[in-house]
């Protein structure tokens, strides 16, 4: 079977991997000129790493020399005070940690995995047709290729989505967001340790080890306008107004991070949908549910899209069987995250943040240690039962 894939994020990157290792054809198709660095940094959490570790064993390996095991998570009022501390023992409890990485440290240890000739890069999909045995897609270089399969992994903005579903924009969370990874040595940032700082007037403040030197920080704000500053020097004095006499080392590190290496965005989700597939096309990570990164689940949930997709090509019958239980076991569990990332983040911003924040690290929280239970306890190997 010849599959396409329309972007080379880390959903579609770790999607290429698995879809190989079954012996399909893939190609990659990506619309940015080279896969470089961008400002961002995430957490895999133990259901993403145990789900790289089916896909590619020794995968998990390089990626915590790369990054940055989380032992020990801090919460903070803005005047620096610390509200609460809290052990983390996800290894010791899922066999797997919190493992903070830069994002594109992740992409590329992804990509390396590949053969370098299937990443098409300057590939923007612009639209697909599709026909009874093939997809036709169309790129805005001029080139069309066929396959059997087109899998939109193209992110938040999907066009493979506004095509096949056509619902629109990605809906505005209300909150704007800045961030970046920076070397920035400074006694309060030490290794292993996240910090989350909150006001009661609706903003937060990250700063998370993510390896090698490297601290990502993510700062987000209620606001009701979602538009961006057109340039960079105005969105780095627009977040340092906003975070302004932040205690040490918010305000600094903002200072200290080169104007255009700040990336500015609205938080957005978009309502679960019931199908992510039609004939010969289906969607996979943000693509097909994104939600606003307040567990940090968009990219581990992306990782069980790719082995569950996977598997399910491998062992259904046919295509349309095959995204049938991709579909089936998918979508209920994406609600779930999606819903519980929607409450989270809403509540997180509220005058009560604290509160809240200092109940979602108690560990006598019943519902958060349930919740935890059920997410990071998932297990790619025993969905297998499921998926015919
Ligand atoms: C502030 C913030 C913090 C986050 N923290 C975490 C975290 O801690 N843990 C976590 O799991 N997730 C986190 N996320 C979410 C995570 O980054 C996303 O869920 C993840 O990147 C989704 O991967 P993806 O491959 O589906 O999409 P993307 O990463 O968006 O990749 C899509 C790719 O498609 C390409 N593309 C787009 N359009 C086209 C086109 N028309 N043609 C060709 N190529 C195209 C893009 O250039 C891109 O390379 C966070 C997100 C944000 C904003």
């Amino acid at each position: 079977m010849n599959i396409a894939i329309i972007g080379g994020g880390i959903g579609g990157l770790a999607t290429a991997i698995t879809l190989l290792k079954h012996g399909f054809n893939v190609q990659v198709y990506e619309r940015a000129q080279a896969l470089r660095p961008i400002g961002a940094g995430l957490t895999l959490t133990p259901n993403g790493l145990n789900t790289l570790n089916a896909i590619q064993p020794g995968l998990v390996e390089s990626l915590k020399q790369a990054g940055s095991q989380m032992n020990t998570l801090i919460l903070k009022r803005s005047t620096g005070e610390i509200i609460a501390s809290k052990p983390l023992t996800a290894l010791e409890h899922y066999g797997q940690p919190l493992l903070n990485i830069q994002w594109s440290r992740l992409q590329a240890i992804l990509a390396s995995l590949l053969p370098s000739d299937i990443i098409h890069l300057n590939h923007q999909c612009i639209g697909f047709e599709q026909h009874e045995s093939s997809v036709e897609t169309h790129f805005e270089n001029g080139k069309t290729i066929q396959s059997d399969l087109l899998i939109g992994a193209d992110g938040i903005n999907s066009v493979v989505r506004q095509k096949l579903i056509g619902d629109g924009s990605p809906l505005y969370a209300g909150r704007m967001s800045w961030r970046a990874v920076i070397q920035y040595p400074h006694p309060l940032l030490t290794p292993n340790l996240a910090t989350l700082i909150t006001a009661a007037d609706g903003k937060n403040f990250l700063l998370v080890d993510v390896g090698e030197g490297y601290t990502f920080w993510s700062a987000g704000a209620l606001l009701a306008d979602d538009s961006v500053c057109q340039r960079a020097t105005d969105a780095k004095a627009r977040v340092l107004e906003i975070f302004a006499e932040w205690a040490d080392p918010v305000e600094a590190i903002i200072q200290a991070t080169p104007a255009d290496e700040i990336v500015e965005r609205p938080i957005c989700d978009r309502t679960p949908l019931q199908r992510w597939s039609e004939g010969r096309v289906t969607l996979l990570g943000d693509a097909a549910h994104p939600v606003v990164p307040s567990l940090g689940q968009g990219a581990n949930t992306a990782f069980e899209d790719a082995y569950e997709l996977a598997e399910c090509l491998s062992l259904a019958p046919s295509i349309e069987a095959a995204l049938d239980a991709y579909e089936r076991h998918r979508i209920p569990r994406t609600e779930v995250i999606y819903i519980r990332s929607a409450n989270q983040g809403n509540r997180s911003y509220k005058p009560e943040s604290e509160t809240t924040l200092q109940e979602m690290m108690k560990s006598s929280q019943m519902n958060q240690n349930e919740f935890e239970e059920w997410l990071y306890s998932y297990k790619p190997s025993e969905n297998r039962k499921f998926v015919i």
